[in-house]
């Protein structure tokens, strides 16, 4: 054997340059379904299940296309259940002559891949992954230099090089670069009227076998797999694709960051998982939304709010992961320790706005943005949850779940825990802000616009918990002097109950139990 090719379930892309120059005749591909994958953070049911069912539709299309592939199953009695494990006992028993693969998207796996290929004394050839618009070099070079890194710099620069939404002399099309301030709009009070339905994928036998897998060795792990639906080969994505450039892109723009109860899937794409696990490679997803506003069937806002999203974000968070990795995951900006409250793992809370974001979590492996940043997140970020803790949730929970695309958001946007390196400020507020972007207060025992009393929303009395607790520091951010500036309108006594309340939220005597107020 001369080299095999290692292939991740994060890495399903036949062109990858892992397999630049694979011969057939010489070369074998390995994959191997990893339990500490979907232990090592108490991964969902639908999180593995959307790794393991893409995997194994990827391998059967390689060993169609002629290739040798070693594939060993989660419930394979001779799996090792490591990464490192598996591939020392493999490499004994296989003796290739080399190693190659495309840069993995975790830095704890390249550590253990490349351990593992130094201790059996076996070159990894690790190569530049293709997938992205910018490599992690190029990101390097764009922040060397700069005393503060911008998302929206970045974006306007990969905008440029590579002619998105240009016209002919180098402008941004509509003499604009970003339409975000027509996006914020909240649904009418109707609500977000016909919302097409998300495009579902009923699983095949093979996928009918890892669910059963799943629920049979991951039994007690959370999550449900009663409506798993997603794409997990490369023509469903393509499918996937196709409807939410015709069905939703239209309406993407006006409500991004509106939030109705029940409807977790609104007009968001759903296609982070497909990218991720590169059934789908982002250049045709940004490729079909421009195709669509030059055609006049998306408007501009829209799409641009869309691009931005992918070529800006996405590439974004890739390269602070990798540019700031491993110290990044040690990152406690405001010395935040409480636990994860239990819940998060059940969807158990009488609040309407976090229990619906939960339940869809945990349901369909999926909650949009503005429920992971500004309710779970934020509430985590307001308790003052250990960050570490608060990175193993979302790193379990989302069928798009990949540290380099999960961490920094995490972390750095949610959490500010990275103190302002991939945000200016952290995304802190009260009750009220949801209350403006959904009716879930309408339908929940607490008031948002309370600080005090019983009945008093626990995002209102943490919110100005957290402004008595760091005020200096955030004192000193500009963009935070306003919210700060209010702490001036509390007198000590109303500072001391908000205190308490706080307190008496973190013991859990709050935010787990009813409360009698406006029932
Ligand atoms: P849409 O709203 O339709 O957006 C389109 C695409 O843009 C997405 O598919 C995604 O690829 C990209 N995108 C949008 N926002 C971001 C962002 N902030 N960072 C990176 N890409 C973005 N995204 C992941 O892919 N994996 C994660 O593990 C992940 N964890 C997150 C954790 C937290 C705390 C937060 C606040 C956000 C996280 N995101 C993550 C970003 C974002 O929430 C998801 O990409 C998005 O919700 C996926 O749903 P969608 O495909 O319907 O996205
Ligand atoms: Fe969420 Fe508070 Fe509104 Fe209840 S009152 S839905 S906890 S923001």
């Amino acid at each position: 054997l001369r080299n095999l090719v290692i292939v991740l379930g994060d890495q399903l892309e036949p062109d990858a340059s892992g397999f630049d120059d694979f011969d057939p005749a010489q070369d074998a591909v390995w994959m191997a379904e990893i339990a500490e994958e979907s232990t090592h953070v108490w991964s969902t049911k639908p999180r593995t299940a959307m790794f393991l069912a893409a995997m194994r539709h990827f391998a059967a299309d390689q060993r169609d296309a002629g290739h040798t592939v070693l594939y060993t199953q989660l419930d394979d009695p001779e799996n090792q259940g490591t990464f490192a494990d598996q591939l020392t006992a493999d490499l004994a028993a296989l003796q290739p002559a080399g190693l190659v693969m495309t840069e993995p998207g975790e830095w704890r796996v390249r550590e253990a891949l490349q351990q593992t290929a130094d201790a059996a004394g076996i070159p990894l050839d690790i190569r530049v992954d293709r997938h992205f618009f910018c490599t992690v070099a190029e990101f390097a070079e764009h922040a060397a230099g700069r005393a503060t890194l911008r998302m929206e710099y970045f974006y306007r620069e990969l905008r440029t090089r590579h002619g998105i939404l240009m016209t002919d002399r180098g402008h941004p099309v509509g003499g604009q670069w970003n339409y975000d301030a027509d996006n914020r709009k909240a649904f009418p009070k109707q609500g977000p009227g016909l919302v097409p339905p998300r495009a579902t994928f009923p699983p095949d036998e093979v996928t009918r076998d890892v669910l059963a897998l799943v629920e049979r060795e991951l039994a007690d792990h959370p999550g449900s797999l009663d409506t798993f639906a997603w794409p997990v080969t490369r023509a469903q994505a393509l499918e996937a694709l196709e409807l939410f450039v015709e069905e939703r892109l239209p309406g993407f723009g006006d409500a991004q960051d509106a939030m109705w109860p029940g409807e977790p899937w609104l007009w968001h794409a759903h296609l982070s998982s497909s990218m991720n696990l590169k059934l789908l490679h982002p250049r045709e997803v940004v490729a079909a939304a421009e195709a669509a506003y030059r055609a006049e069937r998306a408007p501009l806002p829209a799409v641009e709010g869309f691009i931005r999203q992918i070529l800006g974000w996405r590439e974004y968070v890739r390269g602070v992961y990798w540019t700031q990795m491993p110290g990044y995951l040690q990152r406690n900006a405001f010395e935040a320790f409480e636990p994860l409250p239990d819940w998060y793992w059940t969807g158990d809370t009488p609040m309407a706005c976090l229990k619906d974001a939960i339940d869809t979590t945990l349901e369909n492996g999926y909650a949009h943005h503005i429920q992971r940043l500004m309710v779970t997140g934020l509430y985590a970020m307001l308790l003052g949850v250990d960050p570490r803790e608060v990175h193993a949730w979302y790193l379990a929970v989302y069928v798009d779940a990949v540290e380099w695309a999960e961490l920094p958001n995490t972390l750095g946007m949610s959490q500010y825990a990275d103190g302002g390196l991939m945000g200016s400020k952290p995304y802190a507020a009260s009750g009220k802000y949801i209350d403006r972007m959904s009716p879930y207060c309408k339908t929940c025992p607490f008031d948002p616009a309370k600080r005090i009393g019983e009945d008093a929303c626990p995002f209102t009395t943490l919110y100005w918990d957290y402004l008595i607790r760091h005020e200096q520091p955030l004192a000193e951010n500009r963009r935070m002097a306003l919210q700060v500036k209010n702490l001036a309108r509390l007198d000590d006594d109303e500072i001391a109950a908000i205190r308490d309340r706080a307190d008496a939220i973190r013991r859990g005597d709050v935010a787990d139990s009813r409360p009698s107020g406006r029932w």
